[in-house]
């Protein structure tokens, strides 16, 4: 076969070999799009699978005012904190994600909060740490925009699979948010509620029911993912409460 001879095999089938080239290129940038994906997906613990067993259900919320005094840093250093005032547990369930401080790491490895997941399909209350007032109600629902999806699996206790297309997404997975601010400037922000029954400036009582657990914005289950705020640095609920406290939650010998 000769140059010319070749050439001419090559011209007479031009349109198949363009054809060819164009499904090439889109294969090439589907797969460069499917990395693109893997690589910006950030996927969370899964919370509320699994199977709901007796030791699970908690039935009687605890009183914890035993642990009044608790330091947490700043860029300062380590401060000491009394928070001398009563204050409880928020919720019902049990610990299914806690502190994780992994400054370097990818997009949401760092969680300085408590998750706690009543596992069980029922309404669970979520109740006001402390007396205080309601200084923001928010809605940051991650939901099906152009760089976020939220794919659900719609069964009860299914779970939820987040894609973000961007660090700063993130912020969005609060869902349905409620901060208190409490005496001495401390806050609590309680995340991913289903309804929320109170209003910005009303004045709320420990214990007062704000909302209830539910799967809001970034989160995989049902449960509350809840937090301590003080000048602008969150506070480890491990200061407030203790993993054995809520091991020993709703226990009547404790
Ligand atoms: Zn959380």
């Amino acid at each position: 076969m000769n140059v010319p001879h070749l050439l001419y095999l090559i011209y007479g089938n031009r349109h198949a070999i363009k054809r060819a080239c164009v499904i090439f290129a889109i294969l090439i940038a589907g797969f460069i799009f499917f990395i693109y994906l893997v690589i910006v997906t950030v996927f969370t613990v899964v919370q509320g699978t699994g199977s709901v067993t007796s030791d699970d259900i908690i039935e009687q919320p605890g009183t914890f005012t035993e642990f009044q005094g608790f330091s947490y840093k700043t860029a300062f250093g380590e401060r000491w904190y009394e928070f001398n005032h009563p204050y409880i547990f928020p919720t019902l369930g049990v610990l299914t994600q806690g502190v994780i401080l992994d400054q370097g790491a990818v997009v949401g490895t760092r969680h300085v909060a408590w998750d706690i997941a009543d596992r069980v399909p029922r309404q669970t209350e979520v109740k006001a740490f402390a007396d205080g007032t309601v200084v923001a109600v928010k809605d940051n629902i991650l939901y099906n925009t152009t760089r976020r999806w939220r794919l659900c699996d719609t069964s009860p206790n299914g779970i939820c699979w987040y894609v973000v297309a961007e660090p700063g997404d993130v912020q969005y997975g609060c869902g349905y948010e409620v901060n208190i601010l409490h005496a001495d400037s401390l806050r609590s922000q309680y995340c991913h509620l289903t309804s929320i029954n109170v209003h910005t400036d009303q004045q709320v009582t420990l214990g007062r029911t704000i909302g209830y657990q539910a799967s809001t914005g970034w989160a995989t289950g049902k449960h509350l993912h809840f937090v301590l705020w003080r000048d602008g640095q969150p506070i480890p609920p491990t200061y407030a409460f203790t993993q054995t406290s809520l091991q020993n939650w709703g226990d009547d010998e404790n």
